[in-house]
């Protein structure tokens, strides 16, 4: 049939607009959506009979109102939802890092949608500091003096820099100047701060005569960056915090650690080594301290300084600090994530950033064994496996630190594992996965309390739908 003639076949919105479905889609979405979905289905209708796509001419108009009804379901889902993490990578910066507490998530809620005192003293009916309301906390967790919180760690330097070290040096070692994924990059940070970054030593080695060798009148800040997504290893030589530290106090010039993760716990005793706590940095004396509120800590977004109150306060003073300011919603969750620190044991159960680091394999086979069970049951065609594997912390953190896990993996030659991969990952909810060696693999450290079913029902409907086509 000739395009024209199909073409002229197409309904028009006012005929849609009478069929039953699309009536009981309007009384649940409202009209003007209704209306703009049925226009959006006839346009790409006719751009499928403009190409020469088939399309049948008859039932034309049922085409248009199942096509209109698919537009709006997916217009109803909101942009940002959750998904299922099944990669096994903890603080997964495109997945949004940390997953808040419960205690967290209450605080946010509890503050959204009222008045608080956000920058108000109940005591005396003054003007108050969004600040201090981790003020304290940061101070009994970590022994500084005083903090400071803004939108994120590269905020954090930025602000550290742009204070202490404007149009001055700022003496880093080579082996330390990172990029962290989505482009922070030390020096570059540093020049938006405007202050002079003056390296020293080598990319392996670096001793403490390098930096005291270059210390001038101009020099603001010794800086020492945590190497959080890479390990320099072999042949290498770091100038450590203590050395640092006394180099600091004899010159006079204050000595500041970008630690990017922070850590208030030790985990050693979980085989997690190599991660500094910002407490013992800030007991050797480390005049700042910054590092994320997403990574390790597992609370909210944010940028952490902690530090002596000298330097604190001249940034707080600083206009760049309104610039990177937090809101209420990332300081009540952040409160909460704190507070749930002061008790050492159970912060590692209550924090999901912590629990998904400290589950011990054991455990997690049993979880593996539990879904291979289920998902034996959809999927009578498919191989199920539990096989041993290695977690990640991820988000730049303990890079060199794989965490033994165990593994549910699904294959079958007559199905493409990406196809089931890309299924998984449109589907609703989305389902992120990896591949290897032509299988799908699911690691359950990362698959909170309650998402087992969800996920066991997404690989059943995965799969099946590949199969059939
Ligand atoms: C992650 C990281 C940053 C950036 O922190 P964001 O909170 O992502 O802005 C900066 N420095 C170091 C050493 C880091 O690990």
């Amino acid at each position: 049939m000739q395009a024209k003639e199909l073409l002229r076949g197409l309904p028009a919105v006012d005929e849609v607009l009478q069929a039953d479905e699309i009536q009981a889609a309007m009384a649940k979405s409202g009209r003007s959506i209704i209306v703009n979905c049925i226009r959006e289905a006839i346009g790409e209708i006719r751009k499928q009979i403009l190409a020469g796509q088939p399309v049948g001419h008859d039932g034309l108009k049922a085409q248009v109102i199942a096509r209109t009804l698919f537009i709006a379901r997916q217009k109803e889902k909101y942009n940002l939802r959750p998904v299922l993490n099944a990669t096994g990578i903890i603080l997964h910066t495109n997945l949004g890092r940390a997953v808040l507490s419960a205690k967290a998530k209450e605080a946010i809620n509890r503050v959204a949608g009222s008045y608080n005192n956000l920058e108000l003293d109940l005591a005396t009916g003054e003007r108050g500091s969004r600040y201090s309301h981790v003020v304290d906390l940061l101070k009994v967790l970590t022994g500084c003096e005083d903090a400071l919180v803004v939108n994120n760690n590269a905020a954090a330097v930025l602000l550290t820099l742009g204070t202490l070290a404007k149009g001055k040096e700022v003496i880093v070692s080579r082996g330390q100047l990172v990029e962290i994924g989505g482009s922070f990059r030390v020096p570059e940070v540093m020049a938006a701060s405007s202050a002079q970054l003056v390296e020293v030593g080598t990319t392996n080695k670096t001793y403490l005569k390098d930096y005291a060798s270059a210390i001038t009148e101009n020099t603001a800040v010794l800086l020492k960056v945590h190497t959080s997504n890479y390990r320099v290893i072999g042949f290498t030589h770091e100038t450590s915090t203590a050395e640092l530290v006394a180099l600091g106090k004899e010159r006079g010039i204050p000595v500041v650690e970008d630690l990017g993760s922070g850590f208030l716990v030790n985990l050693e005793s979980y085989g997690i080594t190599g991660e500094p706590n910002v407490q013992e940095l800030v007991r050797q004396g480390v005049d700042v301290v910054t590092f994320s509120g997403d990574k390790l800590l597992g609370g909210p977004q944010a940028g952490i300084i902690v530090g002596r109150k000298e330097y604190v306060s001249l940034m707080k003073k600083n206009p760049l600090t309104r610039a990177l300011r937090v809101d209420k919603l990332t300081m009540s969750a952040l409160e909460a994530t704190l507070r749930e620190y002061l008790d050492s044991d159970r912060v590692l159960q209550d924090n999901p950033t912590l629990r998904m680091l400290t589950t011990p394999a054991e455990q997690l086979k049993k979880e593996a064994e539990k879904m291979k069970k289920l998902l034996q049951k959809e999927l009578p065609g498919v191989e199920v496996a539990v096989e041993q594997g290695y977690s990640q912390a991820g988000g730049g953190s303990l890079p060199t630190t794989d965490i033994p896990t165990y593994l549910v993996t699904l294959h079958s030659e007559a199905i493409s594992e990406d196809k089931v991969a890309e299924k998984l990952r449109q589907g609703e909810p989305a389902v992120l996965v990896r591949i290897a060696q032509g299988k799908i693999i699911l690691d359950v450290r990362t698959i909170l309390p309650g998402e087992e079913e969800l996920l066991v029902e997404a690989c059943s409907q995965a799969f099946k739908s590949v199969q059939e086509g």
